[in-house]
């Protein structure tokens, strides 16, 4: 395809607002796309690269506005280009005032000049060259390739030319249009498209396969070691949320690091960041963890967290410096180390596993992961939920994951399969009236502490239970605290004088027969002693009633 029809079309495209009538558009000009499919595809987007692919072209405004100035003549300089894109607003739109060399208008009709036409084969494979240039001397090498382009562009060619190269394609063409327009072109269905798009990540190829072998070679397109794909995400949600949605729940830490997919052929192993960057090199370590304790071919999702000597976590700001360490990774290495907590598993053995329910794509990991998947534990109890929470913060860690136990693996998807259990939303400064004496290693501290608010000057009335977010030290100090102003004990049941204000976090307030405010907090969570609060400046009930809804 001549690169001056893809500018023609793509102008058309830009000039509609109709998102159907874009969908046709983009139809048509794939359908016409012949041999250079695969490079349209991804060029009406703004992509000269599959998405998968560690091949950047690191070009940089400043560059690129070199290249257009000298092809511009000896009149216009960078600067001149720049002050221009800040008049008008796009690299493109400037591009395309510029006079370049009298090649203009041959991309499109010329056999004038001697010189054929661009064609987009010639555009990528020229992108291609500079994006290969390495090394010293590597800039003036990119730049004189880019030059080359822009002196061979007419007008409407350079606009897009220049947007390409700066990834600003800007005319309305998102990844949902090119699925679409995939589909109506080459008469296949969305769900074949999707399904290939999340396994191939790559737009081009989806797009000849679907033109050359229909729907059943979409459907013969596999994940491929050594071929990223997108992280599956999550949203924000609550305990309630959860519980609520499905009949157990799967819960397991959520490590506070960087997500990494590990790919491992069997003899060599990649890793890639979340934006599928390639980030094997800074992590020699976890290279070399995965070589050891991965027993096949596998692809697997997981978190790399910094440690400390004694193992235990670190703020996640460290691991990233690991991310960016590209030279002196030893050293970097010996500042901070990292490890891997793997808790997914996409491949394994040749299957793909993405269709497969969350348990059993679990289950596998651990069949062929050694050391270092993340613990899961399928429940129904929310106390229980709460003890793995309190587990997880006491370890260090930054809480929960909350996951659908059937969900398969949607690449890219941030649906409500994955739930991060949402920091509490609110808290409570409640007064501690009651207590129970713990069990086994924690018998001899108090326990389950009882809260109140104020109801009057000199009522208090329970509204809950705490006992999750409580380390064993704090227990010792809240037993010291709490043990004097023990009034009467029953068992292991303890009245307590009230002189202890307690922040407490939680999810929601219910109503609730149990306690004698008539509420309920749901998933309270100790966040510490109010020291500077008596009880007669503990919250009260008539703040619990607002909260509620104004009641
Ligand atoms: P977002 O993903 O919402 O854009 P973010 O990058 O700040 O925001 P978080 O809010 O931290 O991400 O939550 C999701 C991330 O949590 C995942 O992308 C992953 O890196 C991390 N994570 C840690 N532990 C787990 C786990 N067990 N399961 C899934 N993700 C986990």
């Amino acid at each position: 395809m001549d690169f001056a029809v893809f500018a023609e079309r793509a102008d058309e495209i830009e000039a509609t607002s109709a998102d159907l009538e874009t969908v046709t558009l983009v139809r048509d000009l794939l359908a016409d796309a012949a041999d250079d499919l695969d490079t349209v595809a991804r060029f009406v987007q703004g992509r000269v690269f599959p998405a998968h692919g560690s091949t950047t072209l690191d070009i940089g405004p400043n560059l690129c506005y070199e290249a257009i100035a000298r092809a511009a003549g000896h009149n216009v300089s960078a600067d001149d280009v720049e002050s221009r894109v800040a008049a008008v607003g796009d690299v493109g739109d400037v591009a395309a005032e510029y006079d370049f060399g009298g090649q203009q208008g041959l991309g499109a009709f010329g056999d004038g000049g001697g010189q054929a036409g661009l064609t987009v084969g010639e555009v990528e494979s020229e992108l291609r060259d500079l994006a290969a240039a390495a090394g010293p001397g590597s800039q003036d090498r990119k730049l004189d390739l880019l030059f080359g382009l822009f002196n061979r562009c007419a007008p409407a060619e350079a606009r897009y030319l220049a947007r390409i190269v700066l990834s600003e394609m800007r005319i309305g063409v998102g990844e949902g249009t090119v699925r679409d327009a995939i589909t109506d072109a080459f008469d296949v269905p969305t769900v074949a498209v999707e399904r290939a798009l999340q396994v191939t990540n790559d737009y081009g190829l989806v797009a000849t396969v679907a033109r050359d072998d229909g729907e059943s070679g979409l459907d013969d397109l596999h994940l491929e070691v050594g071929r990223p794909v997108q992280a599956m995400l999550a949203q924000a949600g609550t305990v309630t949320d959860a519980v609520e949605a499905w009949a157990s729940v799967a819960v397991e830490t959520k490590y506070d690091g960087a997500r990494v997919q590990v790919h491992y052929d069997g003899d060599e192993v990649s890793l890639f960041s979340r934006n599928m960057e390639d980030v094997t090199d800074p992590l020699p370590e976890v290279v070399g963890f995965v070589e050891e304790n991965l027993a096949v071919p596998a692809i697997l999702d997981g978190e790399v967290v910094a440690v400390d000597d004694a193992g235990d976590p670190l703020p996640f700001q460290e691991v990233l410096r690991r991310f960016r360490r590209k030279h002196d990774v030893a050293k970097a290495r010996e500042e901070v180390e990292v490890r891997l907590w793997a808790f997914d598993c996409l491949h394994a053995d040749g299957e793909d596993l993405l269709g497969t329910p969350l348990v059993d794509r679990h289950d596998r990991l651990s069949e062929i992961l050694g050391s270092g998947v993340s613990a899961l534990t399928v429940t129904d109890e929310p106390e229980r939920i709460a003890d793995i929470e309190a587990d997880a913060l006491g370890a260090g860690h930054e809480g929960i994951m909350l996951k659908d136990p059937d969900s398969t693996y949607s690449p890219g998807r941030r649906g409500k399969e994955w739930l991060k259990r949402k920091p509490d939303v609110e808290t409570l400064d409640c007064v501690v009236t009651g207590a129970e004496w713990g069990e086994g290693r924690r018998a001899e501290f108090l326990g389950t502490f009882e809260l109140s608010v104020r109801a009057g000057p000199d009522d208090l009335e329970t509204i809950g239970k705490v006992a999750t977010g409580i380390t064993d030290e704090e227990l010792a100090e809240l037993t010291d605290l709490l043990e004097p102003e023990i009034r009467t004990e029953d068992g292991k049941d303890v009245d307590i004088e009230p002189s202890v204000v307690f922040e407490v976090g939680y999810e929601e307030i219910q109503t609730s027969p149990t306690y004698s405010s008539g509420y309920a907090l749901r998933f309270p969570r100790y966040l510490g002693v109010r020291d500077d609060k008596d009880p007669e400046s503990a919250d009260t009930l008539e703040r619990v009633r607002r909260l509620v809804g104004g009641e």
